[in-house]
């Protein structure tokens, strides 16, 4: 697909986190493809750094954040306004899935806390400090936060998984309802299976068997990428979804049709 890049974003903050990786790299390119300042938060601080020189130092910046701290999430959106004056976009997106099945027969309860504290606990202190900025700047603001087609199904296993999606979901829902009415919208992307470092780590596949996994799953032909959530993403931050607000966007390619 031709990448028609505008400048819809044109002098608008943005925080990404888990922005090093996977759909949150992806959309770090396209935030800033149509004219967006984005801060890449991530605990991958390598991965992080090449992103911005890859993308442009005048475009971007890495910070350090790990999510499940209060404090470090406060501190990020805190050195974004004194760098930058506002934040406008907040793309919460920082999460994890455990490694081992997690069927409710064998729950691993200290696995499920720690998933928790990232899926569900990190993402509420992102839009809470996130929102907290835009209330206080007087921004009329877009908060999109990754939840998936695990916040609309029950799975046999990745049962904590699953709960922490459906989980991102109640608090898009909430959130939405009170800052409605400081015009900050709040929303999120649901995407199927997109092969990024998560999937292809968890399956234990390469990007290519990620792939066809990705087009097993949806409808339409050929792999869901991590491009075509960060399109999602850019338009729910553009003002083209100036009335769209605690709105679950799939991004399955008809996943959830298909099921
Ligand atoms: P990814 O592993 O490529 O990227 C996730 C990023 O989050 C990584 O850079 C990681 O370092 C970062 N991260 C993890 N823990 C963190 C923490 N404590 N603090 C800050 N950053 C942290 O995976 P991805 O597939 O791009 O996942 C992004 C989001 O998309 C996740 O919320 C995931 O649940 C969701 N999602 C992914 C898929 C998929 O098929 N890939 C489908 C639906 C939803």
């Amino acid at each position: 697909m031709t990448n028609h890049a505008s400048n819809k974003l044109d002098g608008k903050v943005a925080i990404i986190t888990g922005g090093a990786s996977g759909i949150g790299e992806e959309a770090a390119r396209q935030l800033t493809n149509h004219g967006a300042y984005v801060v890449i938060a991530d605990i991958q601080d390598k991965k992080g750094h090449d992103l911005v020189l890859s993308i442009g130092s005048h475009r971007c910046i890495y910070i350090h954040c790990d999510v499940t701290d209060e404090h470090q999430v406060k501190s990020l959106v805190e050195s974004t306004l004194q760098s930058n004056g506002h934040l406008d976009i907040l793309f919460s997106n920082a999460g994890i899935m455990n490694n081992i099945k997690q069927d409710i027969l064998e729950f691993d309860i200290p696995a499920f806390e720690s998933l928790f504290a990232i899926n569900v606990r990190g993402m509420a202190a992102c839009v809470k400090h996130g929102a907290r900025a835009m209330v206080a700047g007087g921004i009329q603001g877009s908060i999109i936060c990754t939840a998936s087609i695990a916040a609309s199904t029950g799975f046999e296993n990745r049962v904590d998984y699953v709960m922490s999606k459906h989980a991102v979901l109640g608090l898009v829902r909430s959130a939405s309802k009170q800052l409605g009415a400081y015009g900050i919208r709040v929303n999120c992307v649901s995407p199927g299976v997109v092969a990024t470092p998560l999937i292809r780590g968890v399956f234990g596949v390469s990007e290519e068997e990620g792939e066809r996994i990705s087009e097993s799953s949806s409808s339409l032909k050929g792999a869901l990428k991590a491009k075509h959530v960060a399109d999602a993403v850019v338009f729910l931050a553009s003002e083209e979804a100036e009335f769209i607000n605690g709105h679950n966007l799939a991004v399955d390619g008809g996943w959830a049709g298909i099921r």
